[in-house]
C-alpha cells in the first residue's frame, strides 16, 4: 500500500483473473455439498511408546467436477469468508463422527476422531447442537471426539470463548489446541481454557532431530504438557529421525507422513484387513510348527 501505485492494484488484469477465479470457485462451491463433492481421508494419529494407532484426524477434501481433489487450503478460507464453513462443518462433523462409530469394535472399544473447527464455525450460533446432534445420531461415545481448535480462536472474545468451550466439554468431548506455538497465545491460555490436548506445529517437528533449539522447544512443551495434564502429539513426523528424536522427549503421540497420510476410509479397512490376514497366515504358520 505504501507503493505510489498502489491504489492501480485492483485494476491489474492479474488480480481481476485471481478475483474472478475465486468467485467461480466460491459460486461451486455453494453446490459442493448438495453435489456431494466434498470427502474426508482420515490421517492415523500414533502412540508413540506402543506403535498403534489411537486415532484419526479427519481431514477434508472436495473432488472438484473439473479441478480434480482441491486441498483445504484452497477453499476453508473462501468457506469461511463466506459463511458455508458452517454448513460445510455441520457435514464434517456427521461424517466423521458417522465414520468413527462405524469403526467400533465389537466390544466397544474404538479409534478416536478427531475434526477441525474453524474460528467462523466454532463462533456460530448452531455450533453446540451441531456437535450434539452429530454425536446422537452416530452414537459415538462422546469420549472418542475430539474437537481441535487454533489459538486465533482463544485470542477473541475470552468471556464467550471460554463460555462456548465450557458447553462444548459438558457434551463430554476433548478439545485439541491445533498447530501449538504458531499463534500468538500466552500460557495462561492453556489454565484458563479446558483443553486436554496440545499438537506442537510442524513446523518445531521439523528441527527436532537437527535443531538443538527446537529439540529443546519440544522438550519444554514436554513439560508443560506434563505438568498441566494434556496430551502431546507431535504433527508432521516426517523422517525416522524425528520420530525418534520425539520417542525420546516423551512425546505420547504423532502423526505424519512417516506414520501414515491422511487417506479415504476404505483404504485404512484395506490396511487392517491386510494386517489381520497376515497375522492369522503367521498364527497358522505357528501351529503348525506346533
Ligand atoms: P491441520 O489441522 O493442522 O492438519 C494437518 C495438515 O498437515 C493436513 O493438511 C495434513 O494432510 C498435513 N500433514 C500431515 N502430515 C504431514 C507431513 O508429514 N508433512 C506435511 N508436509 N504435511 C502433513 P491438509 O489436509 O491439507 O489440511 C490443511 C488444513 O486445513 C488443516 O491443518 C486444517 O487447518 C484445515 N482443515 C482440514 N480439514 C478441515 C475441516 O474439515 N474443517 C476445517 N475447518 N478445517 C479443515
Ligand atoms: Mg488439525
Ligand atoms: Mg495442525
Ligand atoms: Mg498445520
Amino acid at each position: 500500500k505504501s507503493s505510489g501505485k498502489g491504489r492501480y492494484e485492483t485494476f491489474q488484469p492479474s488480480h481481476h483473473a485471481a478475483h474472478l477465479e475465486r468467485e467461480r470457485l466460491l459460486a461451486d462451491l455453494y453446490q459442493a455439498l448438495d453435489r456431494q463433492e466434498l470427502v474426508l481421508h482420515y490421517q492415523p494419529i500414533v502412540d508413540l511408546a506402543s506403535a498403534t494407532t489411537s486415532g484419526y484426524e479427519a481431514l477434508v477434501r472436495w473432488q472438484h467436477p473439473t479441478h480434480g481433489l482441491v486441498p483445504p487450503a484452497r477453499f476453508i478460507a473462501l468457506a469461511e469468508d463466506s459463511g458455508l464453513i458452517v454448513p460445510i462443518g455441520r457435514w464434517v462433523l456427521r461424517e466423521a463422527t458417522r465414520q468413527a462409530a462405524a469403526w467400533q469394535r465389537p466390544d466397544g472399544s474404538g479409534p478416536r476422531m478427531s475434526v477441525n473447527v474453524s474460528v467462523r464455525q466454532f463462533q456460530h450460533p448452531s455450533l453446540v447442537g451441531d456437535v450434539a446432534e452429530a454425536l446422537d445420531r452416530s452414537g459415538l461415545d462422546p469420549r472418542r471426539l475430539t474437537l481441535e481448535i487454533t489459538e486465533s480462536l482463544l485470542v477473541q472474545d475470552a468471556a464467550a470463548t471460554t463460555g462456548k468451550l465450557e458447553e462444548v466439554k459438558d457434551l463430554g468431548v476433548r478439545l485439541a489446541l491445533d498447530d501449538f506455538g504458531t499463534g500468538y497465545s500466552s500460557l495462561g491460555y492453556l489454565r484458563r481454557f479446558p483443553i486436554d490436548v496440545l499438537k506442537i506445529d510442524k513446523s518445531f517437528v521439523d528441527g527436532v532431530a537437527t535443531s538443538p533449539e527446537d529439540h529443546a522447544v519440544i522438550g519444554a512443551i514436554v513439560q508443560l504438557g506434563q505438568t498441566l495434564g494434556l496430551d502431546l502429539v507431535a504433527e508432521g513426523i516426517e523422517t525416522a529421525d524425528e520420530l525418534a528424536a520425539l520417542r525420546g522427549l516423551g512425546v505420547g503421540y504423532g502423526q505424519g507422513y512417516h506414520l501414515g497420510r491422511p487417506l479415504p476410509a476404505a483404504a485404512h479397512e484395506e490396511a487392517v484387513h491386510q494386517k489381520a490376514v497376515h497375522e492369522e497366515a503367521v498364527h497358522q504358520e505357528a501351529v503348525h510348527e506346533e
